[in-house]
């Protein structure tokens, strides 16, 4: 079997989930079960499958590199709580400050529930 194109631990990891010998039909198993969960770092199915295999399994089947998409989510934190945002938070905006800067605050579920909706009672303003 020929993988030049990827590492022998990654080629192993394809060889081992994969039911056909088609190249094509290998890379979208490997694609469906990236993108479903099935195939991913820690898997039992396939032995010594971490981080690096995934990264490299992610760029063959043409896949968005995993560890770009984390990095944009491990930063947020809500600027209320400091409690890291795990889920899609609210986001507020000032009037620009200045004439220009605006800021803007992340807020997860729990604080816009308990403090920021209550403040913006929208039916209480409606005309
Ligand atoms: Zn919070």
């Amino acid at each position: 079997m020929n993988f030049n194109e990827l590492s022998a631990r990654a080629g192993s990891a394809v060889v081992n989930f994969c039911d056909t010998l088609d190249h094509d039909k290998r890379k979208i198993q490997i694609a469906k079960a990236i993108a479903s969960g099935e195939l991913k770092p820690g898997t039992r199915r396939i032995r010594n499958y971490g981080p690096k295999t995934h990264k490299e399994l992610c760029a063959w089947v043409g896949l968005p590199c995993p560890t770009k998409i984390r990095k944009t989510w491990i930063v947020l934190v809500c600027d209320i709580c400091q409690s890291q945002l795990n889920e899609p938070g609210a986001l507020v905006f000032s009037p620009p400050m200045d004439g220009r800067n605006v800021q803007k605050w992340h807020i997860c579920r729990v604080c816009w529930e308990t403090k920021v909706s209550r403040m913006i009672d929208l039916k209480a303003h409606a005309a």
